[in-house]
């Protein structure tokens, strides 16, 4: 199998090959037949995130090895079954949902492996799928995609249900506006799942018109400049009675998008934060119980909402989000071009 990897952080990823592996136990191998290029692969290739004030998370300090395979947003054809792995047949196509925890923590227990301590994500904290192949080490984590397209089912796994599970922390999702910051591939996606999810409507910021006009197109109610000096009093204007939003989400999470997310909030409202491009918010602490908001962190998905994910995909059609292909093998090129700004929606890479 030939795989695209990590090798020394900071520096484009490596060809290597190595023997296709045997799965053993509940193990299952998959061709990978589509892979997203997901931007927290930018910062799990430099090795760290930026925790604002000089300060950095390093990943290899977390539990991070190196070499790594990149790639968590993935859909292959199974290829082989180990002898334990039960309930999945050989030539399905199936979604990796990439957020795998230990097992046998309470939280894994209860379906949420995403608040697991000891995640072992695919893509992150072992190999994902800009490869050839790649191992899935049981079959719970395989979603069934029947006749979806893999290039376009393969964002579901991490923007997809990212910005899904972010949408379900919204109570006043139906019956009020929502505003959306980033305009991206996740911005995109969570347009149209709340579209989707039947939202009442969104307004959408971004710093970029091309963005904007993205956001505008795919059916965002108002879009607002997120650089203008005054974004937070245009998004209080476009909200609830002129005072503010009863929800934010911010899919960008920088200093500049948390100051305009959380000063856009109506008393009782919630800012979400989902992004991590990295910086930090100082926050007043009298105004959060005197006007009682909430700051809540949202990330990737639970299990459980994967598989609600899939359903109201199955039921309501595909997110209508602008996908482009790219051979597997130009996945610097792809990174690169990601890094500056220039990807409108999802590049997914495809194995030759
Ligand atoms: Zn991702
Ligand atoms: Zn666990």
């Amino acid at each position: 199998m030939r795989m695209f990897q990590v090798c020394v952080c900071g520096q484009p990823l490596r060809l290597n090959e190595q023997p296709t592996p045997e799965p053993k136990g509940t193990e299952v191998l998959l061709k990978v037949l589509a892979a997203g290029v997901c931007h927290s692969d930018l910062h799990i290739a430099d090795g760290y995130f930026d925790m604002g004030g000089g300060k950095k998370l390093n990943l290899e300090d977390r539990g991070m090895k190196l070499p790594l395979t990149l790639g968590h947003e993935n859909v292959g054809e199974v290829v082989a079954v180990g002898p334990d792995a039960k309930g999945v047949k050989v030539g399905r196509r199936v979604l990796a949902d990439p957020w795998i925890g230990c097992g046998t923590c309470p939280a894994c227990l209860r379906g949420d492996d995403n608040l697991c301590r000891t995640m072992k994500s695919l893509g992150v904290f072992s190999n994902g799928g800009y490869a050839t192949h790649m191992l899935v080490p049981h079959p719970k984590y395989l979603f069934d995609i029947g006749d979806l397209s893999p290039e376009r089912a393969a964002p579901l796994a991490c923007s997809g249900v990212t910005t899904y599970g972010a949408l379900k922390k919204v109570p006043t999702l139906k019956s009020e506006p929502t505003v959306i910051i980033g305009a991206g591939g996740l911005g995109l996606m969570c347009l149209a799942l709340h579209q989707k999810m039947g939202g009442h409507s969104a307004t959408v910021v971004d710093v970029d018109p091309a963005k904007r006009d993205a956001a505008k197109k795919a059916g965002a109610t108002h879009v607002v400049d997120g650089g203008a000096p005054d974004a937070t009093q245009q998004i209080m204007k476009l909200t609830s009675e002129g005072a503010g939003a009863w929800a934010v989400i911010d899919l960008v999470g920088s200093s500049a998008s948390a100051r305009v997310g959380y000063d856009s909030l109506i008393k009782g409202g919630k800012y979400i934060i989902v992004g991590l491009y990295g910086g930090d918010l100082t926050v007043s602490l009298p105004p959060i119980p005197m006007r009682a908001l909430t700051i809540q962190g949202s990330y990737v998905g639970s299990q459980h909402e994967m598989k609600e994910l899939m359903e109201l995909v199955r039921a309501k059609g595909m997110p209508d989000v602008p996908v482009a292909t790219r051979p597997l093998d130009e996945v610097n090129a792809v990174m690169g071009e990601l890094r500056a700004g220039k990807v409108v929606g999802r590049v997914v890479l495809t194995p030759a």
